[in-house]
């Protein structure tokens, strides 16, 4: 669920999951805002940012 076509790593400047800029987290390599974190962390074993 976490990865649709063309997983372009590299370039990818904001959400690699729906491209938006605002509220990134790019700690742990995610590249990932917020919201699709809350929706991925389960997946990936992480849990709620407090
Ligand atoms: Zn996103």
């Amino acid at each position: 669920m976490a990865r649709d076509h063309g997983e372009a790593i590299g370039r990818t400047i904001g959400c690699r999951r729906c491209g938006r800029k605002r509220g990134m987290i790019r700690r742990h390599g995610l590249r990932l805002c917020r919201q699709c974190f809350r929706h991925v962390a389960p997946e990936i074993g992480f849990k709620k940012l407090s």
